[in-house]
């Protein structure tokens, strides 16, 4: 590598940002980093789930302006439209071009409701904050009429592909208890549709008996292997001809690459074929894939923070000489927000290379695959939704130094208590 080696990292995200704050942290002036996003803020997205409740989206988002400065990152607003990994060239929309050294592309993931005929025009769907408030709006439809004594069907709908399912059933579980804290649960029926072969599928059987559970406490009527594939006003229909009628209808659509890269190797969603440790891409040495833009196919804020770590490590050895031994490790984490409590789940998965069940529990896991319920949880899930937007906008990588030190003892002791 050069004396001073040009890192051009693209996009704003999670990835993206953990990467170029944690290789400021390590280089203090001997890389030059650029960050090149179309955006000049980074969304807080998991707890976009609380706008159809009334949070406000303005309070999601950081700056990023002044942390990129303050850690002389060069910042470039614009849209990239093309990498050429031969020649190490980025060009933007604008027609704009940009070298580099090593290439760190974090430009995340997109839904695609228009893959099922009817979703977009027929239900509410989530993912941006706009579509967020759309859905609040149907809630608070949905809570006026059944306080006025009209009786209404909620279907949450999760077809194939989605690779994100989580979001959805913390929403269904917030609106069971949302509307029972308002006086309108009596008249709403709520049924749950998924493709996947158990609920939370890529969490294991433990948060499978959990959902299965609570959906029965909560008097929602759940349902699993349900392959969508049509949507009208008023039903949705399935692969194997059943189908299920709703009054509204919220649905978490299927995923794809929100940017295609043609000069890399790449999954049929344009996601970015890439080696498990490094996040290397595929027949690359010089770029990586952190995050929902890779091909790892759970895609979750807490793996693209372990992938951006690996990525930082792994140049961060490079530019020293020294040996690699911190590969990504898939160990997820995360915490469900059901409004009257929330589920903790620490799950090491691996890859299976079945498409139809990608990653399991890894055998073995025993101690490590870890799942509790409390209402304790829920400041763990306030903790973590402050202290991110609180690192970012310090400039600062949130899975490492000091303070992801004193928080990583707080979730440990919790977990000690609270789940097994
Ligand atoms: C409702 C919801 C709730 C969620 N809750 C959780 C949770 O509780 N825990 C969890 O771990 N995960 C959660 N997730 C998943 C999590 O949000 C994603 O996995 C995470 O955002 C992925 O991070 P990323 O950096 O790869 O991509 P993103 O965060 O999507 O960032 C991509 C970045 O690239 C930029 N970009 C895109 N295209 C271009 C382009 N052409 N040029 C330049 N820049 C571009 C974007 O503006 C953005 O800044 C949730 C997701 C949703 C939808």
């Amino acid at each position: 590598m050069p004396a001073k080696p040009r890192v051009l990292v693209i996009g704003g995200g999670f990835a993206a940002l953990e990467t170029a704050f944690l290789l400021r942290m390590r280089h203090h002036d001997d890389i030059d980093i650029r960050l090149v996003s179309d955006r000049d803020q980074f969304l807080f997205r998991p707890n976009s789930i609380y706008v159809p409740f009334g949070a406000d989206p303005d309070g999601l988002l950081v700056d990023l302006n002044k942390p990129l400065r303050r850690r002389h990152i060069e910042f470039e607003r614009g849209r990239v439209a093309e990498v050429d990994p031969d020649s190490r060239l980025v060009t933007l929309e604008d027609g704009e071009r940009f070298g580099y050294d090593k290439l760190v592309i974090a430009t995340g993931a997109d839904t695609n409701a228009g893959e099922i005929p009817g979703l977009a025009e027929h239900g509410a769907t989530i993912w941006t904050t706009d579509s967020m408030l759309e859905v609040r709006r149907r809630f608070e439809q949905v809570r006026d009429r059944a306080r006025a004594g009209e009786r209404q069907s909620v279907l949450f709908l999760v077809p194939p592909n989605n690779k994100c399912s989580g979001p959805l059933y913390e929403i269904v579980f917030m609106l069971e208890t949302w509307l029972r804290r308002n006086d309108a649960r009596d008249l709403v029926d709520i049924t749950w549709s998924t493709y996947e072969h158990g609920f939370i599928q890529a969490f294991g059987p433990r948060l499978n008996d959990l959902v299965t559970e609570e959906f029965a406490d909560r008097g929602i009527d759940g349902n699993l292997e349900e392959v969508a594939t049509e949507v009208t006003a008023e039903e949705v229909r399935y692969a194997d001809g059943g189908s299920r009628r709703f009054d509204h209808l919220i649905a978490f659509p299927p995923y794809v690459s929100a940017v295609r890269y043609p000069g890399l190797d790449s999954d049929d969603r344009g996601f970015v074929t890439t080696d498990l440790g490094t996040r290397l891409a595929a027949g690359r040495d010089d770029v990586y894939v952190p995050g929902d833009a890779g091909d790892f196919p759970i895609k979750q804020a807490f793996l693209a923070f372990l992938q951006a770590d690996a990525v930082a490590n792994h140049i961060d050895a490079e530019l020293r000489g020294a040996e690699f031994d911190q590969p990504f490790d898939s160990v997820s984490m995360c915490i469900m927000e059901m409004f009257d409590k929330a589920t903790f789940a620490q799950v090491p998965v691996e890859q299976t290379g079945d498409p139809d069940q990608p990653v399991r529990v890894r055998p073995g896991a025993n101690g490590d695959y870890k799942v509790g319920t409390s209402p304790a949880w829920r400041l763990g899930k306030k903790m973590l939704g402050f202290s991110v937007p609180m690192r970012f906008s310090a400039g600062e990588p949130f899975h490492a130094g000091k303070a992801w030190q004193a928080m990583d003892v707080g979730i440990r002791a919790m977990s000690s208590m609270l789940a097994d």
